[in-house]
């Protein structure tokens, strides 16, 4: 895992270009970039410009993917797209995301007058994080053809789903996204390469039990609610899986007066599906248990499950190989636009080492180092796809 020279100069370009993007925000002070928002038009404009820099012919398609391409001039080539988001989260950090897309321009100024048996895309995707309409992957997924009636139904857009393109124009897709997790830090690697994208559920329950004087009411004749739900929360925890209760509000809480409604989130994920259902399944029983035990009323719904989204297999060993033997293979317990992808095409996915795993906060950060190595490590990736199709 070595880096070049050139590659060192487009690092340094990288984290001046991150920093330059990451001050366009649609918040004073903080950065924020929402589908469609005027800030997403100007972040398009300026990566736009950069890709204009790198020789990439430009356009924005009906679901606001900012696009540039290199074409082949082999007759009936086909595509190679390497893409991440542009849109963030609210008070973001300028990694997540933007660092793939900016990678992708870097790898067509270091191919520059290379000709390739295909057309080299830089995808910048106008929705993953959802924080617009809270469904995510608008822009991968109106790409790839796979919104839905209810997405369309949500949004003021309706045009994006002529942003479709025929799948088997699409060779290949790669994206290299920050770790948003401690791994390669831990294992002191400057890259990663994506085995999986983990599936996921999302559960919102309740527990309703009875409200009452703090020093009034016995211990044994109360229906504690959040008594109920601690007894849950802790055994999630135990799952084997990953398992999280983000949200827990004790309904008219007060400091004199037992629970009597509270209202929980669960977020359940794991690469094996079977393993994240039957985890579910298993804490939903033991939820109606507790219930049962403590005499209050559950309420327990899925509100959405996502299967996992599992790389491919020789592509990823491609990138394997293009990143050293001794890289690491990790599952991505975050979403990306590769899962959208993976129903499509052949895509893998690259990892790039981030400071203590935090991400979704302004105090994302990356090495430039490590960012010369990921520079490195797709461009010998393409190559390889060349040499495959060429
Ligand atoms: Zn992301």
């Amino acid at each position: 895992m070595s880096k070049t020279r050139e590659s060192s100069a487009l690092a340094a370009q990288i984290m001046r270009r991150s920093d330059e993007l990451g001050a366009v925000s649609e918040e004073r002070g903080c950065l924020t970039r929402t589908f469609h928002s005027p800030a997403m038009q100007r972040a398009n404009k300026l990566v736009a410009s950069w890709m204009g820099g790198a020789g990439m012919d430009v356009r924005v398609d009906a679901a606001f993917n900012l696009i540039g391409r290199v074409p082949s001039v082999r007759r009936g080539a086909k595509c190679v797209l390497i893409g991440s988001h542009l849109d963030t989260v609210r008070n973001a950090g300028k990694y997540d995301g933007p660092l793939g897309v900016l990678l992708g321009i870097a790898v067509a100024e270091r191919l520059r007058g290379t000709a390739l048996p295909f057309h080299l895309e830089v995808v910048g995707f106008s929705d993953e994080e959802g924080v617009r309409y809270q469904t995510t992957y608008l822009g991968s997924r109106g790409m790839c053809g796979l919104l839905r009636a209810a997405d369309l139904a949500r949004v003021e857009e309706k045009g994006i789903a002529k942003a479709r393109r025929p799948v088997r124009e699409m060779l290949a897709y790669l994206e290299a996204h920050i770790e948003q997790g401690p791994v390669l830090e831990v294992s002191n690697r400057p890259v990663g390469v994506v085995t999986a994208i983990a599936g996921q559920t999302r559960i919102r329950a309740s527990l309703t039990g009875c409200a009452g004087h703090a020093g009034t009411t016995p211990m044994h004749l109360r229906q504690d609610a959040l008594a109920g739900a601690a007894e849950i929360v802790l055994a999630a925890e135990k799952m084997g899986v990953l398992a999280t209760v983000g949200q827990l509000e004790v309904d008219r809480g007060a400091s004199n007066v037992i629970p009597g409604l509270v209202r929980f989130t669960l977020d359940v994920r794991d690469v094996k599906d079977a393993k994240r259902r039957a985890a579910c399944a298993k804490l939903q029983r033991l939820a109606v248990a507790v219930a049962r035990k403590r005499k209050l009323k559950l309420r327990w719904e899925t509100v959405q499950e996502t299967a996992t989204a599992s790389m491919d297999p020789a592509l990823t060993k491609l990138l394997l190989k293009a990143a050293g033997s001794r890289v690491p293979r990790m599952p991505s317990g975050a979403g990306h636009d590769a899962a959208v992808f993976s129903a499509c095409c052949p895509s893998a996915m690259l990892f790039v080492r981030c400071k203590g795993g935090v991400s979704h906060h302004p105090g994302e950060s990356v090495k430039e180092s490590d960012v010369a190595v990921a520079v490195d490590v797709l461009v010998r990736a393409v190559l390889e796809l060349a040499k495959r199709h060429g």
